[in-house]
């Protein structure tokens, strides 16, 4: 067959969102032959995966499980708590948090702690294959992540999660005092106790990862529409059309929405609203850290992490549920550098820039990865809430494999759109 009957006969797909998600998955239909249009209405990478903690974390922890909403009242209350909750947002949250608690029955908990840790158990070697792909090893770090504990009591809270990683083999060390500094020097003598989870990597820069998979994208052939999806039709030759805000209308054999916490707005116009609500989260990047560190750290008691990136030091996390129009409020993030500067005592608060993005999250703490329930050669990328970095290229392998009939090396049925 010559090259051009193979141009005519190559299926088109748009995908809409140049996160990480949509990135990685423009990427891997292209390189499978597929021609593809990337739509984003700004610049690649530019929202939540810009920001992230760049923590390739495997160690999947069903947010919905009692441990987590035991802590939620106490989180509220506490104003420098890692949860917070606007009083004025508490209204509209209610549904999302009925559903978060039903996800956190035994039964429930199980199937979704096993539908995290299936895609966990491909998160690494199919990041690997993706960077190498996209020539970009170097992105990854060696070293692992340190989870940190100030008190035997804070590890104590955190036990279901050691059982959890015990029961599905994942591979840790539980460490002392001189120990714990033997491999992070930085931290306090005050912490006593952590964990080090060496199979844990970070990116060293989570928004060059993206520029770089869409970049690897084009360079393969695929283009760039710049412009906001509004809605997407099918038309009778079972082709689909992307129709865009300022008018241009893309005709294609297949979509893939996979526009981070948007995607709320397009699945409610194709039929099939979905529970996706932001769980904004705030980091203060240090470019003059004044201290080296090796290692990331996670201190889950006060659930934010501290990450050496290639441009200093970044501390983050906070879960705050305010909807997607309020104002940051940046007093987060301070109260996280303090406590990091308690963990770390020689860090130092120089240059610094702060951020906020949107985890785009479903109240059953897993993604939807799924072919569209309403409209056929359609497909959905989205609610990957706290790892969307970290399962962004086995997302981008399921979704190739769905669109293009490959075998799938996941069971894909828990992370279905019409499972709510
Ligand atoms: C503080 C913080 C720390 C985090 N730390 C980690 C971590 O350490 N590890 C990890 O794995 N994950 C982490 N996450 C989560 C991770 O960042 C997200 O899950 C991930 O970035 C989501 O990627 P996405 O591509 O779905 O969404 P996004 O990055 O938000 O991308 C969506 C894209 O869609 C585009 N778009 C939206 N609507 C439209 C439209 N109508 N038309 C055209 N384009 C549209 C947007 O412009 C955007 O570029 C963290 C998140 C936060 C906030």
């Amino acid at each position: 067959m010559g090259d051009g009957i193979m141009e005519e006969t190559k299926k088109t797909v748009a995908v809409v969102g140049a996160g990480v998600i949509g990135a990685a998955i423009a990427f891997e239909l292209q390189r499978r032959g597929l021609q593809v249009t990337l739509i984003d209405k700004g610049e690649p990478g530019r929202e939540t995966s810009y920001g992230n903690m760049a923590s390739v974390a495997l160690d999947f922890a069903a947010g919905s499980g009692p441990s987590t909403w035991r802590k939620i009242p106490g989180w509220l209350l506490d104003p420098e708590g890692p949860v917070w909750l606007r009083p004025s947002y508490a209204l509209k949250m209610l549904p999302w948090f009925l559903r978060f608690i039903a996800a956190g029955r035994p039964s429930r908990l199980r199937e979704i702690e096993d539908a995290g840790m299936s895609l966990s158990a491909h998160a690494l070697s199919d990041f690997r294959a993706m960077l190498s792909a996209i020539d970009a090893p170097g992105l990854m770090t060696d070293e692992g992540c340190l989870a940190i504990y100030e008190t035997e009591a804070e590890f104590a809270g955190d036990r279901g999660h050691v059982e959890m990683m015990r029961r599905y083999g994942f591979k840790f060390d539980v460490l002392d005092g001189g120990a714990i500094r033997e491999l992070e020097p930085t931290l306090s003598p005050s912490i006593p106790k952590a964990v080090l989870l060496p199979d844990n990597k970070s990116i060293r820069n989570p928004y060059e990862l993206v520029v770089k998979l869409a970049a690897s994208a084009r360079a393969l052939g695929a283009s760039f529409v710049s412009g906001v999806v509004r809605n997407i039709q099918k038309s009778g030759d079972g082709t689909a059309v992307v129709l865009l805000e300022d008018g241009q209308r893309i005709t294609t054999d297949f979509v893939v929405l996979a526009a981070g916490v948007h995607t709320r707005t397009l699945a409610a116009k194709l039929g099939e609203p979905i529970p996706l609500e932001t769980e904004r989260g705030y980091h203060t990047q240090i470019m003059k850290p004044g201290i080296d560190m090796r290692y990331s750290v996670i201190w889950p008691h006060r659930a934010f992490m501290i990450t050496p990136t290639a441009g200093g030091i970044r501390v983050g996390g906070n879960v705050e549920l305010a909807g997607l129009d309020a104002a940051p409020d940046f007093r987060r993030p301070r109260v996280l550098v303090r406590h990091a500067q308690r963990a770390v005592p020689g860090l130092k608060v120089e240059d610094t820039t702060e951020w906020m993005g949107h985890r785009p999250s479903l109240p059953d703490t897993i993604p939807i990865i799924s072919s569209s329930s309403k409209m056929p050669g359609v497909w959905y990328a989205t609610g990957h809430g706290h790892l969307g970095l970290t399962y962004s290229a086995t997302t981008a392998r399921l979704i190739a494999d769905m669109v293009t009939g490959a075998k799938l090396a996941v069971d894909v049925t828990p992370f279905r759109i019409n499972r709510f």
